[in-house]
């Protein structure tokens, strides 16, 4: 599917949850947000037929996300279904890795092509403050699980926040080039909780400039399927360092995606008010030409770029559209 500015729309991520077992400060708040009622989200079935429709229509890589999607019941029967869907060519997932020790051999199995696990520091004590709950033993049994059944390449996603682990930048240069990890330092952005905090952000060239000052960095082939990523390799290492920029510098120009929100909205954009309701006309009988119709207009209305520095700030978490 092409938009009005010529990207080509190939990539589907879906929130399969708005449910999670963390409250990542930036994310959410301490009491968690209001949550759908079971009715409101989209039952497995649902998925696979949208995201069957989005394959016939030219969606050829799906990102399962949420919230937490490994907290979502039968999650690797989706999965097998996702993946045996002939257009969809590469099925990955978006987790906190708290759950994935247990779940990396059936995910694998069920064909899921690789995963992504965000960890935003090294410290046991700062991963409990920064998640106001969780065990960084866990994610790190995840990361080895996942490692182990090839669930590859695993990327490791790093928001960075000024004054809670800037400091750790090198660190996880160095994890980068002494494992086979991916890691992928994330610009702050001004949704759910860090809204309010947004001041906090640390603009990628501040981190590049860093790592690069210890460790020369090699450009990676430019690749539009990377995502918004800009991509590294650190002489002589194993992983690789990739900056998502979405504050400082847009990556707009390449955006090649539609995300699908928990309760059956279609996003054409991370920051942008825009959303269409495909879960009603589901439900209510429509045939695959007419749900395909409403993948097209979503693409028609992709913006061309995000409204972050415009002051308008996003009502949804991102546990609510998928980050
Ligand atoms: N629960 C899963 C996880 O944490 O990986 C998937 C959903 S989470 C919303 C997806 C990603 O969004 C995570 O890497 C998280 O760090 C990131 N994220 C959440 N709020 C953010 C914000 N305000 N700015 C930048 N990234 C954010
Ligand atoms: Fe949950 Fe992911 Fe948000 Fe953390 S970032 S609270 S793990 S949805």
């Amino acid at each position: 599917m092409e938009d009005t500015f010529r990207r080509q729309i190939n990539y589907l991520r879906i929130a399969i949850t708005d449910r999670c077992n963390l409250r990542c400060r930036y994310c959410m708040p301490a009491t968690g947000v209001t949550l759908k009622s079971h009715q409101e989200i989209l039952r497995l079935e649902e998925i696979v037929t949208l995201a069957r429709v989005a394959g016939d229509a030219g969606i050829s890589r799906i990102r399962l996300t949420g919230g937490e999607p490994l907290v979502r019941k039968n999650m690797v029967t989706l999965v097998r279904e996702l993946a045996s869907l002939s257009a969809i060519k590469e099925l990955s997932l978006t987790t906190n890795g708290i759950f994935l020790s247990g779940l990396a051999r059936p995910l694998k199995d069920a064909g899921l092509s690789r995963v992504n696990i965000s960890l935003d520091t090294l410290r046991k004590d700062r991963y409990r403050y920064i998640t106001r709950r969780g065990n960084i033993n866990s994610v790190w049994q995840g990361i080895r699980a996942a490692l182990a059944v090839g669930l590859a390449p695993v990327k490791l996603n790093v928001v960075i926040t000024r004054g809670f682990n800037d400091d750790e930048v090198l660190d996880f240069a160095r994890l980068a080039r002494e494992e086979p990890l991916h890691i992928r330092f994330i610009e702050l952005m001004p949704i759910g909780a860090a809204a309010a905090t947004v001041t906090d952000y640390v603009a990628v060239e501040e981190i590049k400039s860093r790592v690069s000052s210890v460790y020369p960095l090699e450009p990676l082939p430019d690749l539009v399927t990377n995502g918004p990523a800009v991509n590294f390799k650190i002489a002589g290492g194993r992983g690789s360092i990739g900056f998502i920029s979405a504050m400082s510098s847009h990556f707009c120009h390449r955006c090649n995606r539609l995300r699908l929100t928990a309760d059956g909205k279609l996003r054409p954009c991370l920051y942008w008010d825009g959303e269409i309701d495909i879960k009603g006309p589901l439900r209510s009988g429509a045939s695959s030409a007419e749900l395909a119709a409403i993948f097209a207009r979503a693409v028609a209305l992709k913006p061309a770029e995000h409204h972050m520095e415009t002051g308008w700030r996003q009502p949804r978490v991102m546990s609510q559209i998928g980050g």
